[in-house]
């Protein structure tokens, strides 16, 4: 049986981490893998997040199975987080989920239950992930375009154009905020025309929503979510904890339908359990219950908070310091576009050729179609991105 598996094509991600690793080059840059780093270089275990181990390992009294659809405490907490008062908690059906890839996955699988003839519409560029669980589902999928790699910003018309052969109930899956790769996002007026082409068409926004507070603020990321929650009868969402609450390895996600009515949405509910017990029973709970901790309880909260805004900030830094310093280097604005995207990633106009030369010459690493996380950068090593930009010919 083994021997009939094919070859399955190498993580582009994950071997540049190798390859970074055997690179013996004092002054080598990482700027591949997502994941946020502190100016040593760090992802640290938030504050917050330690004080409610330390709290949770005192109070903790059984790790006995949870139920199916993890706790309803982190559903509610999360989903209000996200949600804020666009949609009220009778029309939510959740689960917990192991990270926001399991919210994604499990989401498609939903779609594939309810309307396995429906199209899902992703951006091109997204994150490769999405297209390969499509195609690993066998979900009938297309790109629409979204971004404009002349001006670093979304192309607004080219989107509604393509959104505008939406068939009714076909799924269209949009980033909530800080595009991945792109880290260009919707401004309001694009997020209203978006609901208004959806609603008109009868299309159901699935949004993936991994960076929330990585942008400009908590309640600022989701505005466009909101209003999609609120002008559309139905949604569903896939939010991750990795980035925000910074607990990657221990696979934090909520996957929420937004139902018309509380009725349907109780039949979802029993939909989205069915599909825990299918997978994996019972979703992780740690992580999830440490989330839960930290957002009811108003001093964890606000350090949270306080630690998660110099997260964004040193970000929004970073991107204002790289545009400056290659405005410098190349005395034109033709970067200017990196400060005004958001989040952590920003895909730079490099061929794979320029990609491979800065990586060669300069020992800085991305992904080969230009994507760096800017997370990787620090004040110091911000002019050595730009030398190395400049002389590969950007
Ligand atoms: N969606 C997007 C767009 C992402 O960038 C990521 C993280 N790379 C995820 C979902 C899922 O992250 P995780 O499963 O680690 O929570």
């Amino acid at each position: 049986m083994l021997g009939r598996l094919a070859e399955q094509p190498a993580d582009k991600i994950l071997s540049l981490m190798q390859d970074f690793a055997a690179d013996p080059r004092g002054d080598k840059l990482d700027l591949g893998v997502g994941v946020y780093r502190d100016d040593a270089g760090i992802t640290p275990v938030m504050g917050a997040i330690k004080q409610a181990e330390l709290a949770l390992w005192e109070v903790q009294k059984s790790k006995s199975y949870t139920g199916l659809a993890g706790d309803p405490a982190f559903a509610a907490a999360l989903g209000d987080l996200v949600l804020g008062d666009a949609a009220g908690r009778d029309r939510r059906a959740a689960i917990a989920t192991p990270g926001g890839t399991g919210a994604v996955r499990q989401g498609l699988e939903l779609v594939g239950l309810a309307a396995p003839e429906a199209t899902v519409w992703v951006p091109e560029p997204t994150w490769p992930n999405h297209l390969s669980i499509l195609a690993h589902l066998g979900r009938p999928h297309r790109t629409y375009r979204y971004y404009d790699p002349a001006t670093g910003a979304v192309d607004a018309d080219g989107m509604a154009a393509d959104l505008a052969g939406l068939a009714k109930g076909d799924v269209v899956l949009l980033h909530g905020c800080c595009h991945n790769p792109t880290g260009a996002d919707p401004d309001m007026a694009l997020w209203e025309r978006i609901a208004k082409i959806l609603s008109d068409r009868g299309a159901i926004p699935m949004v993936d929503l991994a960076y929330q507070g990585f942008g400009d603020g908590l309640d600022a990321d989701v505005a466009g979510l909101r209003h999609l929650a609120r002008q559309l009868p139905e949604m569903l969402i896939a939010a991750s904890c990795s980035k925000n609450f910074g607990l990657y390895r221990e696979r934090v996600g909520l996957l929420v339908a937004l139902a018309p009515d509380a009725t349907m949405a109780r039949r979802a509910q029993g939909t989205l359990e069915h599909l825990n017990r299918q997978n994996y029973s019972f979703p992780p709970d740690h992580g999830a219950r440490l989330v839960t901790m930290v957002l009811t309880d108003r001093p964890l909260r606000n350090a949270w908070q306080q630690e998660l805004a110099h997260m964004r900030d040193r970000i929004r830094d970073l991107r204002g310091t790289l545009a400056e310093e290659l405005r410098r280097q190349t005395n034109s604005d033709r970067f200017d576009g990196l400060a005004a995207q958001k989040g952590m990633f920003s895909r730079l106009p490099a061929t794979p050729e320029q990609v491979a030369t800065m990586r060669r010459d300069h020992g800085i690493y991305m992904v080969c179609d230009g994507r760096v996380n800017l997370a990787g950068l620090s004040t110091k090593t911000v002019p050595q991105l730009a030398r190395a930009m400049v002389a590969a010919g950007l």
